[in-house]
């Protein structure tokens, strides 16, 4: 199976290639240039497997220029027991959502507590590997801009990988405590970490200006480097990401939940349209899906596009409870655009384009129509997202984290809206101990403590949940980062930082 840029049809690539480069030159991104389809039968094979079976299977045709053995080798490692707690990655759990009995698909069990964990895990096994088959001994550099939870979770993924070396930048204000610690902490010789004065959208456009810009490319050529890409622009972060859906399908008809073959919605609370567009994928590719339902947090610039069919991101920036989803620019609905108009490149292109120098873009109407026949956007603000965590736990004794309550507010404005009870996976993407200020304060009327980890442990002993181990592990563990920068100063601390300047 090849790959094609969402910007440029003429560029086709294989999965190692598509894995290895991140993104496309002209600024595109790679995407398959069909999709594998399961039957229902097909789909009834794959609920008979366990987590590994099915993302071996599933990944195993996306990548064909991989072997068995090198897909085997890289999701045995990626999801070992160890590394989730348990041999089910993605656990569900039951819990009345809006009035409706829905499966909370928790992502976050892996080693830094967040959904992100399920790709960035696998990923730097397929990166070496596709490095390797591309362009042997050289050196792959991971660049990363974060909202907080890609940062952490891809130094954990590459932390003393050999062939690789990873800067991770942050917005130095708009990340959580919790967060920030995670990634000042990180062990490893091969990482680093900086903070940006400048929000996410800056940190992200910044490292996609670094990635393209000829003059640095040429300097790391020189030194047997190239950039690669941990952010979900790179293809092997979503592929990893199809599976989960597919694996909870599964589960729900194991657990007699529904029918094989019976629909269901799905529900993501969305920052960089990463996670909704695996399930989008695996929609077409034979899963049973009816409504994709994307949450939004204050920066709703994606509910406002569902509903209109304008993208502009000239608007106020909040900084938010949920600061994964604190994004003005999602860069995978490029895919998307890509897919619902039939491989256009020169269309998406063109929007792209107008992004970037306007602002905004507006689709046409027949792209519309097919976007608002399967998604349904939604958004909620900070209190509301503390009063639904504050409701979940009185009344499900279910402790959730700000970017899951923001999914399930926006799941429940959804059910009443429209009355549609069908079966919904809701995707719960972070543990609430990551975010454990904002949670504490929507279940307890106490004053906060001042340091991060009596709030860690107050939240605990008030709500009887664990604290997990990953987190408690950093209470004193040595701070190694405390850098920062100005945006325009991305460029040189890259190059300073390896050492070729
Ligand atoms: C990254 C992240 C999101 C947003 O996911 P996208 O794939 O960027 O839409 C939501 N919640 C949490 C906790 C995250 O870390």
């Amino acid at each position: 199976m090849n790959y094609n840029s969402t910007r440029d049809k003429n560029k086709v690539v294989t999965a190692a290639q598509a894995i290895a480069q991140g993104i496309s030159d002209e600024g595109g991104l790679f995407v398959p240039q069909e999709l594998p389809f399961y039957s229902l039968e097909q789909i009834g094979e794959l609920c008979k497997g366990d987590y590994k079976a099915r993302a071996k299977k599933i990944m195993g045709d996306f990548l064909t220029d991989f072997t068995a053995d090198e897909i085997s080798e890289s999701v045995d490692a990626a999801y070992a027991s160890e590394k989730f707690g348990s041999d089910d990655p993605a656990p569900i759990s039951y819990v009345d959502i809006g009035g409706v009995q829905s499966a909370v698909l928790e992502l976050w069990h892996g080693p830094t507590c967040a959904f992100k964990d399920m790709a960035l895990q696998i990923l730097p096994h397929l990166l070496t590997k596709s490095v390797k088959k591309t362009c042997a001994d050289k050196q792959a550099v991971i660049l990363v801009a974060t909202s907080g939870d890609t940062g952490k979770a891809a130094l954990e993924g590459f932390c003393d990988v050999e062939g690789t070396k990873i800067m991770v930048f942050y917005p130095v204000d708009g990340v959580s405590p919790m967060q920030k610690r995670q990634m000042a902490t990180q062990k490893g010789s091969n990482v680093s970490v900086m903070a940006i004065r400048g929000n996410f959208d800056d940190a992200q456009t910044g490292v996609k200006k670094i990635f393209t810009d000829p003059e640095i490319k040429e300097k790391l050529a020189e030194n047997d480097m190239l950039f690669s890409s941990a952010n979900s622009i790179n293809w092997g972060r979503l592929l990893p990401q199809i599976v989960y859906y597919f694996s909870a399908y599964c589960e729900l008809v194991n657990d007699g939940k529904i029918q094989l073959g019976e629909k269901i919605n799905v529900a993501v609370p969305t920052g960089n349209f990463g996670n909704i567009l695996a399930s989008y994928y695996a929609m077409k590719m034979g899963l049973p899906v009816g409504k994709f339902i994307c949450a939004s947090n204050s920066n709703n610039v994606l509910t406002d596009f569902i509903s209109t069919g304008t993208y502009d991101r000239k608007r106020h920036f909040y900084t938010t409870i949920s600061p994964s989803m604190d994004i003005l620019v999602s860069s995978n609905l490029e895919r998307l655009l890509y897919d619902l108009t039939d491989g256009n490149a020169q269309k998406v292109a063109g929007w792209m384009k107008e992004l970037g120098e306007n602002g905004s873009y507006t689709v046409d109407d027949a792209t519309k129509a097919k976007l608002t026949a399967l998604f349904t956007g939604g958004c909620c603000d900070d209190e509301m997202t503390k009063k639904t965590i504050s409701t979940i736990y009185t009344q499900e004794n279910y402790l959730c984290d700000t970017h899951t309550a923001v999914a399930f507010d926006v799941y429940a404005q959804y059910v009443k809206n429209t009355g549609d009870k069908t079966t919904t996976v809701i995707a719960s993407t972070a543990s609430p101990y990551k975010f454990s200020a904002a949670v504490l304060s929507s279940v307890s009327a106490d004053k906060l403590p001042d340091d991060e980890y009596d709030t860690v442990e107050l939240l605990s002993s008030k709500t009887g949940t664990e604290i997990p181990a990953p987190l408690a592990a950093l209470k004193n563990a040595e701070v190694r980062f405390t850098a920062e920068c100005e945006v325009d100063e991305m460029p040189k601390s890259v190059l300073e930082g390896l050492g070729i300047c």
